[in-house]
């Protein structure tokens, strides 16, 4: 049995990470999607378990796919679910140098092979941090995340005026 780990903060997850979660399910037959906590990437928006619980909705439709969180060496986590290669997308060549480095690093660590998948011209432009950036002023993200996304954007953009 072949199963691909597809790790990202998702933070949050769109449509451009469905994509490629869509795309690798036909390419595996068990596709394990990692929720991160990274520290690198400043402040969050949902935290880890509202993450996952996210994407256990959004994946609903893909029944070889399986929602794991971590908080530690993604190559442990391949280690862990017995993972034959890890899965990235590739949106621009600006992507191509820290995506190469993880690459050859994970490499190193553990032998782990990574798959690049191309993302759609249809989603090359979008990011989380736009996402994020987008909704914080109040902007109609609805056509960039899957539903229940878009409902989990808008409950906390009036959780957090409210507190306002
Ligand atoms: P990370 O913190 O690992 O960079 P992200 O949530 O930003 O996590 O991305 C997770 C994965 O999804 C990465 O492989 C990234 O290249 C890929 N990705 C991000 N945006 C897109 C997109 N628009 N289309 C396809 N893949 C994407």
């Amino acid at each position: 049995m072949k199963i691909g780990l597809f790790p990202g903060s998702f933070d949050p997850f769109h449509n451009g990470h469905l994509e490629i979660v869509e795309r690798a399910s036909k390419l595996f037959d068990e596709v394990v999607v990692a929720a991160v906590r990274n520290p690198q990437k400043g402040t969050q928006l949902f935290d880890l378990e509202e993450r996952q619980s996210l994407l256990v909705d959004v994946t609903a439709h893909l029944p070889s796919v399986r929602i794991v969180a971590m908080s530690t060496l993604t190559v442990y986590v391949a280690r862990d679910v017995g993972a034959n290669a890890i899965i990235r997308g590739l949106r621009a060549v600006s992507d191509f140098e820290a995506e190469m480095q993880m690459a050859q690093m994970n490499n190193h660590l553990s032998g782990v092979e990574t798959i690049f998948i191309p993302t759609s011209a249809e989603w090359a432009f979008l990011a989380s941090k736009l996402v994020r950036e987008v909704w914080r002023f109040g902007g109609d993200v609805s056509a960039f995340v899957p539903e229940p996304v878009a409902k989990a954007l808008a409950a906390k953009y009036e959780e957090e005026r409210e507190e306002q």
